[in-house]
């Protein structure tokens, strides 16, 4: 399966807050996209608005042939978007193990759960090594890392992630970035949301630019990270 995700004339209000406005954009199959700004420019309202997880109104969403408008929130994994939240929300009191597989409670074919489990181990042996470990017991990078593991066990096209840098070190950061190639590498499509403007220059090839609740600016993160505003406001040089 593959698909583009399209997203048309997409806003959110919060009682008279209007989070997103008019946001419109694409990431294509396999492709990886980011969403740069300040704190409340709108990115997790974005991402929430994407899942079905806050009230929107929306034009048009699409990812390949299905009309995400006419998928309840509960459905939207199934079609193929892996969402990894702000904060990770991993299960604390959970094995690493059970946290994966609630990641794949919503798959149809059960028999290839242990498949992408040995998938998920592959990619972060970590994982695998701390398997029967509480979730509570990780560091905030292995953490990061299985809140991940799990949005991948539904066997995503396209994964969001919000905020994966966040509360990490520089190392660790180093180590989210080397993950997200993998995933890159892996065929899957990313849309990332960030406020290291940095690392999402690094990780994906377009970027949008959002200052509240609007896209200001959108191209190529490579040219993008050259532009003087954008040095001057997203990466303080
Ligand atoms: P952050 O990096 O802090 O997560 P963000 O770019 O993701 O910021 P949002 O969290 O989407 O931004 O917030 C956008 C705006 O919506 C902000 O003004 C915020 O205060 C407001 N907002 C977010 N969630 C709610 C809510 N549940 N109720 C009311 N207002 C909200």
């Amino acid at each position: 399966m593959s698909g583009d995700l399209v997203v048309d004339d997409l806003s959110v209000h919060y009682g008279g807050v209007r989070a997103v406005d008019s946001v419109g954009f694409s990431v294509g199959a396999g492709r990886r996209v980011g969403i740069i700004g300040a704190n409340g420019a709108g990115k997790t309202s974005t991402l929430k608005a994407l899942m079905g997880l806050v009230p929107r109104s929306v034009g048009g969403l699409r990812l390949g042939s299905v009309d995400l408008t006419k998928v309840k929130p509960k459905d939207v994994v199934r079609h193929g978007i892996g969402y990894v939240p702000e904060g990770r929300h991993v299960f604390a009191g959970l094995t690493v193990e059970k946290n994966l597989l609630l990641g794949a409670y919503l798959r149809s074919w059960k028999g290839k759960t242990q498949q992408t489990l040995r998938e998920v181990y592959d990619m972060f042996p970590v994982l695998g090594d701390m398997r029967h470990r509480l979730a509570g017991a990780l560091s905030g990078g292995q953490q990061q890392m299985l809140a991940i593991g799990r949005a991948l066990m539904s066997e995503p096209r396209l994964v969001l992630l919000d905020e994966p840098s966040m509360g990490l070190s520089p190392r660790l950061v180093e180590e989210v970035l080397s993950i997200l190639q993998r995933l890159s590498e892996a065929g899957l499509g990313l849309l990332l949301v960030e406020q290291n403007a940095k690392l999402t220059f690094e990780a994906t090839e377009r970027c949008l630019v959002m200052e509240n609740g609007r896209v200001v600016m959108a191209g190529e993160s490579a040219q993008l990270s050259r532009d003087p505003l954008v040095r001057q406001v997203y990466l303080g040089l």
